[in-house]
């Protein structure tokens, strides 16, 4: 058990986490930041933001984050790599467990944010990595000049099929609908672009490959219920994002779908622990709600703790 209590310990190092971090760093609140892999969260593997406020014709997503750590530094934030596995509410105080370490502190935003889902079709393990992605700005450049398929229809698959024209000789977009449910922008963009077909009312039933890598899939027409074989050297999968609180199954209050509940001002069914971002339930998942809701859960954290005292 750690010596140290900190004031306020944050999961998770996305726009949310950085932003609560700033706020009680900003408010001399012992702060301890922790954070699995890399700080800035799915932004960092963003291209292009084009609405965050306060950044006319857009910022690269790993250049906002520098700025956001930047920031945070300014204020002391105390950062640190590991991997939350355990929260315990001891009353006054928390006890987290970091890497099998445990570290106290009075209050707890969890603020993990979420990862992109599976598609859970045979194939699609067996060829991650080799073929198979779900980051077009982490993998695309390895798809030059050859055929690729991005499945999905939401923000994300249209920023991943325009920002694959730049290496794939075609981007096939497959959509189980006949309507993408992407920004009306992006719809205009990947509209006017000769390299994108989409492939409508489809879904992919299996990954196929040999040992070079993914070949082909084949695809379910929804409508006739036909089967159909797309050669492609690549699947992208960009259907939506699963919330990563599967450690606080047992802990905390969560939907169905694994989202925190917590109420508007992010408050989880466990005093002294708030959620912010993509991780707690809400309607909009974007940059701008998730630094709304990382200011949110600190100004009520600190709210929290003073009550205490
Ligand atoms: P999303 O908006 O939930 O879209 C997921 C897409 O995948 C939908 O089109 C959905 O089809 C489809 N889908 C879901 N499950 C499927 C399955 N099993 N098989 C085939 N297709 C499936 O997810 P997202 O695009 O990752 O975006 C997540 C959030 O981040 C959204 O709130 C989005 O607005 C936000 N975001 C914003 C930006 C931006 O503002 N620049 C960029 C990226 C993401 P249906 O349409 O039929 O449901």
């Amino acid at each position: 058990m750690s010596e140290t209590l900190y004031d306020v310990l944050i999961i998770g190092g996305g726009p949310a986490g950085l932003t609560a971090g700033l706020y009680t760093s900003r408010a001399r609140l012992k702060t301890l930041l922790v954070e699995r892999m890399i700080l800035g969260g799915q932004v960092m593997t963003t291209t292009k933001v084009e609405n965050y406020p306060g950044f006319p014709g857009g910022i690269d997503g790993p250049d906002l984050m520098v700025r956001f750590q930047e920031h945070c530094q300014e204020f002391g934030l105390e950062t640190m790599t590991g991997e939350v596995t355990g929260l315990v509410d001891k009353g006054a105080e928390k006890v987290v467990t970091v890497d099998g370490r445990e570290i106290r502190t009075r209050a707890v935003i969890i603020t993990t944010g979420a990862e992109p889902s599976k598609l859970d079709i045979p194939g699609e393990t067996e060829f991650v990595g080799r073929g198979v992605s779900y980051c077009a700005t982490c993998d695309g450049a390895f798809f030059r000049n050859v055929p690729v398929a991005i499945i999905g229809g939401g923000d994300t698959a249209a920023e991943e099929a325009l920002f694959l024209c730049r290496f794939a000789s075609k981007v096939y977009l497959v959509h189980r609908r006949d309507e993408l449910r992407a920004t009306k922008v992006l719809q205009d963009r990947i509209f006017a672009n000769d390299k994108i077909e989409p492939v409508w009312n489809s879904t992919v039933d299996q990954v196929v490959g040999d040992n070079t890598g993914v070949t082909s899939l084949v695809l379910h027409n929804r409508q006739d219920d036909s089967q159909q074989t797309l050669e492609v050297d690549g699947m992208f999968v960009a259907v939506g994002v699963t919330p990563k609180a599967h450690f606080l199954a047992d802990i905390l209050d969560l939907t169905p779908e694994g989202y925190i509940l917590a109420d508007s001002d992010c408050q989880t069914s466990m005093p002294g622990v708030f959620a912010a971002g993509d991780v707690r339930k809400k309607i909009l998942k974007q940059i701008a709600t998730a630094v709304g809701d990382g200011a949110i859960a600190a100004i009520v954290a600190e709210k929290y703790l003073d009550d205490f005292e």
